[in-house]
């Protein structure tokens, strides 16, 4: 058997799978995991067969591997990704390369990989969007941190990752937290996908009466469409259809609608106020998770806040198309936001990302994977420098052509009082954006006003402060 270069420490869910691949794909694999049980379980049940060598020590891990060794490691985010390091470092030698393939916030991997690559070790901070199926079969991996580490993982990783018309979904994405910044952000997009779906949803539920086979029907259409045939819209379809055995009602009626996250997209909005970026459709997304997590409290202000409710009067047709332009309308401008956070992050840490290639890895293997972020790719192909995503002319003329059944759809959710925080955040994103003149001139007032802070005007040059109570 030849030795692998190859291991992997971790045997959760990703890292058995990700080991899986690798060993598929013709590249023998070492693995270890800190509870020796669950390596032996993983041996027995799905590597018996397969070349896979375990270890259950760090040190036998380690001599196990050829050199350069590339150890990717698939431990819990945070703490056990430092404490894997601090016992790995003083087991390698110059040149070998560790690979944090968690969630790991981007700043942790920047000090990570200062730390390791003034060893001689070579640091890569990866991304991997995909879950279980796509660590298996071929995930959508965003590997960042020390390039010359990268161009040894290169042929693995790219007959690892999804395959898609135009290449394997990965790139090297850029130095330090570059790669981590990257899924970070991907995930942001995620939460804002799920939240406008899920708005979708509640206005045809609650608000037009459709049942579980009408949701499964529009969503099934909905995903046949250029705008949004995309993995999260088909699992959404087959969500509507699978029947609880025990009840025989809908699975999804009976599930406690309180979300959960686990701090990818609340790292990317305080990014983004960090960077002064506005990602309010995410943020709004975010925010609707948190606010459903407040059950007991909405159950008992459900009784006390009486408001409008009702159902949709007019064409039931003509609204789910409404609907569906007003999902796409919104999905626009959430990834706008997200492209343009991208944007102000590599001028403002030096990742020099490419922005079409970033949408182009996306296309396959990830939880956000689209037909449309093939149009997205395009867009950057053809203007890198592109300062948001609704000026590129595909993007522009749909936006315009649909924005008035995006306003109706608000109009309507308003009159019913279903919530839609995303879809109203998008529109205002929208709005705002593409007005020359916002009341902030009042702000600046204000702000001279009780603070002596000072305004410029419209009409001069210069600094100006106002002795206002005065005047
Ligand atoms: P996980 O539940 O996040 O982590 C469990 C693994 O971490 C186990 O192998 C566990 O070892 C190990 N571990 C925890 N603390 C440790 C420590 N102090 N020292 C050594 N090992 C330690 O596993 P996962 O779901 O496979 O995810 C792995 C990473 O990928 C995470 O960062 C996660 O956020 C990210 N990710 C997950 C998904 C997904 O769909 N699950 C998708 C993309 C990315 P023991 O068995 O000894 O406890």
């Amino acid at each position: 058997m030849t030795q692998p270069s190859f291991g992997v420490i971790g045997l959760a869910v990703m890292g058995e799978n990700l080991a899986l691949n690798v060993e598929s794909r013709g590249f023998p694999v070492a693995v270890y995991n800190r509870t020796s049980s669950k390596t032996e379980d993983f041996m027995a049940k799905r590597a018996s067969d397969k070349n896979v060598t375990a270890a259950y020590s760090l040190e036998e891990f380690v001599k196990t591997l050829a050199r350069p060794r590339k150890i990717l490691v698939m431990v819990k985010a945070g703490k056990p990704v430092d404490i894997v390091i601090d016992q790995l470092k003083p087991l390698l030698e110059p040149g070998d390369m560790i690979i944090d393939g968690g969630n790991s916030l981007y700043e942790e991997t920047e000090r990570r990989t200062k730390d390791l690559e003034a060893t001689g070790l070579g640091f890569v901070g990866m991304g991997v969007s995909g879950g279980e199926e796509g660590a298996l079969h071929g995930p959508s991996l965003m590997p960042g941190g020390t390039d010359t580490a990268y161009q040894e993982l290169e042929p693995i990783l790219t007959k690892i990752a999804a395959q898609v018309d135009d290449g394997p979904c990965v790139t090297y994405i850029g130095p330090g937290g570059a790669g981590h910044y990257v899924k970070m952000v991907h995930n942001g997009i995620e939460y804002g996908d799920m939240q406008l779906i899920a708005e979708a949803y509640d206005l045809l539920k609650h608000g037009l009466g459709l049942d579980h086979k009408q949701l499964h029907q529009v969503f099934s259409e909905w995903n046949t469409t250029d705008e949004l045939n995309s993995f999260l819209i088909e699992i959404t379809a087959d969500i509507f259809k699978y029947i609880d055995p025990d009840t025989n009602q809908p699975l999804v009626d009976l599930i406690l609608d309180s979300a959960g996250q686990k701090g990818t997209g609340r790292w990317t909005v305080v990014s983004s106020l960090e960077l002064g970026v506005p990602i309010p459709t995410i943020y709004a997304a975010v925010n609707a998770r948190v606010i459903s997590s407040y059950k007991q409290e909405r159950v008992a202000a459900a009784k006390e806040l009486i408001g409008t409710t009702g159902n949709y009067e007019g064409d039931s047709q003509a609204f789910i198309n409404k609907v569906r332009d007003a999902l796409y309308c919104s999905k626009m401008c959430s990834y706008a936001q997200g492209m343009a956070l991208l944007g102000k992050a590599s001028e403002e840490f030096n990742y020099n990302l490419n922005l079409a290639e970033t949408a182009r890895i996306w296309k396959g293997g990830c939880i956000i994977r689209a037909g449309f972020l093939d149009k997205i790719k395009n867009a950057f192909n053809e203007n890198p420098k592109l300062p948001n995503l609704l000026l590129a002319p595909e993007f522009k003329q749909t936006i315009l052509d649909r924005q008035d059944a995006w306003r109706d759809v608000l109009v309507a959710s308003n009159q019913l009082g279903i919530p839609v925080p995303a879809f109203s955040a998008s529109l205002d994103y929208f709005d705002s954006y593409r007005r020359d003149r916002l009341p902030q001139n009042l702000t600046q007032a204000q702000r001279d006003y009780f603070g002596a802070h000072t305004y410029e005007r419209t009409d001069k040059e210069g600094v100006f402060h106002t002795e206002w109570a005065q005047s």
